[in-house]
């Protein structure tokens, strides 16, 4: 029965591995800095999936060839 209640109230910062304190107010990162290091992440690999569906250059291709679609009808 060791008291070992200081790990339950201790995690490392997913940012950079630094030890963070529940009571912390930035907690489960060490900073504010580190927090917004990983949202950045988040959101870049965020972009990168929506991006292509988002573009409306994409949008517009995908409407030309909906549209090209009536090639066979007139055939
Ligand atoms: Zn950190």
């Amino acid at each position: 029965m060791a008291p070992k209640k200081k790990s339950a109230n201790l995690l490392r910062c997913p940012t950079c591995g630094m030890l963070v304190q529940l009571k912390d107010e930035d907690f489960p990162f060490c900073s504010d800095r580190c927090r917004k290091i990983d949202l950045g992440k988040w959101a870049m690999g965020v972009y990168k999936i929506s991006s292509p569906i988002l573009d409306p250059d994409v949008l517009e291709d995908l409407g030309g060839l909906g549209g090209g679609g009536g090639d066979s009808d007139e055939s």
